[in-house]
């Protein structure tokens, strides 16, 4: 096979995926210089040395679930809970039990967050539950299957709240930061990037659904300043390796992690491989915190 020479073809002026007009012109808020942080009711920082860290289970499934876990989480030191009341899910189908608990849910948000002094985050799924959603919720979470849904991303953003904001599984990061810009350009900064998996060739099997882009982390870092945080668990939606994917996320330079727990996962109304339980949960704070250390941060 002849070689195709090209006369003209250097590497003088070396360039990555996104271009200077990208930086420049279309992404001209996430990509810009200032370090941002991002502060949740002058309590936790996203941003800085120490990285926070958010657990709970998948759902809101019952005021029993919502009050062990925040037990596990206060003796842990740990000031943010996760749960959702309104859940996207892959497949139209649900198992009998499981229905989403919508305004009940939050209900049992709403109670646990006064009484264990928790921050929450929670999914907004439909513009329908924003205002219920904000009556709660600290951070609203918006998921990878709505990254791109730009009403949903305006109006989130309108709300002023912290917004977590997850990377679609099929995203470049180009298109990752263009969604990124929808809110930022509504003036609201208090933007938190989350990687969680993205789909490759091995990946959707059972034991490996995602294949979480480590290496998003430090590219992400270097083109954007706005914290950029870890979700192993639904990235490989199986909990033996959520411990390893949280340490490598941790020393990729993570801001902070996303970990799904549940009392005894076998139980968890969805993807019950996925959560840790809680003494697996305790392990993997303690663990991290050497991991942090060792590159200077801390949990
Ligand atoms: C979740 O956090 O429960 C979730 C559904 O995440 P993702 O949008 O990343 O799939
Ligand atoms: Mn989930």
């Amino acid at each position: 096979m002849s070689k195709i020479f090209k006369k003209n073809l250097s590497n003088k002026f070396p360039t990555k995926d996104i271009s200077k007009d990208d930086i420049d012109n279309k992404l001209p808020l996430s990509t810009s210089k200032k370090k941002r942080i991002v502060k949740i009711n002058n309590k936790i920082v996203f941003g800085e040395k120490k990285i926070p860290i958010i657990a709970g289970p998948n759902g809101v499934e019952s005021y029993k679930l919502m009050f062990e876990t925040a037990k596990v989480l206060k003796k842990s030191k740990i000031s943010i809970i996760r749960g959702h009341a309104y859940k996207p899910l892959t497949f139209p189908y649900r198992s009998k039990q499981y229905s989403e608990s919508k305004s009940s849910g939050m209900d049992i948000m709403d109670k646990i967050k006064r009484e264990f002094n928790l921050l929450v985050v929670t999914e907004l799924t439909e513009l329908r539950y924003l205002d219920r959603i904000c009556r709660t919720a600290d951070i609203i979470q918006i998921g990878s299957r709505n990254m791109q849904n730009l009403e949903l991303l305006r109006h989130a953003a309108l709300t002023q709240k912290p917004i977590i904001l997850k990377r679609h599984f099929g995203s470049s990061i180009r298109d990752f930061l263009g969604a990124a810009e929808h809110i930022l350009i509504e003036g609201n900064n208090n933007l938190i990037l989350c990687e969680r998996g993205v789909s490759i060739p091995h990946t959707h099997r059972e034991t490996s659904r995602f294949a979480l882009d480590i290496q998003a982390i430090p590219a992400l870092k270097e083109i954007c300043k706005y914290p950029i945080i870890s979700d192993p668990s639904h990235a490989s939606f199986w909990a033996p390796w959520v411990p390893s994917l949280t340490y490598a996320s941790i020393a990729a330079g993570c801001d902070g992690l996303i970990i799904e727990i549940h009392k005894d996962p076998k139980k968890s109304l969805v993807d019950p491989l996925q959560p840790l339980n809680f003494k697996q949960f305790k392990d993997l704070v303690f663990q991290s915190k050497k991991v942090a250390s060792s590159i200077s941060r801390s949990i």
